[in-house]
């Protein structure tokens, strides 16, 4: 009798916060999320956060996981994967909502409502496009490319 790993079980993620504090799959909206029972942080993996703000054109991840936060070396080890060193990055360059970004697996960690922050942001944004465009075009500008 064989031990097949036939029943996948989702893989347990831990706070990196609070060590040894469970992540739990939250559903918000369409997509399920990791958070955790203690502190209220979210992990979001790769595209979750494009997701859960989808109205928002563009690629919020790419434009935010491009700008680091200045001096802000995170503490934080990554839950999802290997990498021990999270970096601290600002949400869409200019908004002042600073993340944990892994550049290993991409996910992001957001401390308890950043989430809700960043939500607020986008619909800020969501009704003032000329601004968006604006500020979009500010932060292209300073890319190093
Ligand atoms: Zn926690
Ligand atoms: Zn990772």
């Amino acid at each position: 009798m064989h031990d097949d790993n036939s029943q996948k079980s989702a893989k347990t993620l831990f706070c990196p916060k609070c060590k040894g504090s469970k992540l739990i799959l939250q559903k918000i909206g369409e997509t399920s999320v990791h958070e955790c029972e203690k502190c209220s942080g979210i992990w979001l993996n790769k595209g979750e956060l494009n997701a859960l703000v989808h109205p928002a054109e563009g690629d919020l991840e790419y434009c935010s996981r491009e700008y680091i936060a200045e001096d802000r070396i995170s503490e934080y080890q990554c839950p999802a994967c290997a990498n021990p060193k999270l970096k601290k990055v600002n949400f869409i360059a200019y908004s002042g909502i600073v993340m944990d970004y892994c550049e290993k697996c991409q996910g992001l960690w957001l401390d308890r409502g950043e989430l809700d922050a960043i939500i607020a942001e986008v619909d800020k944004l969501e009704h003032m496009p000329e601004s968006w465009d604006h500020k979009i075009m500010v932060f292209l500008s300073k890319l190093p490319f």
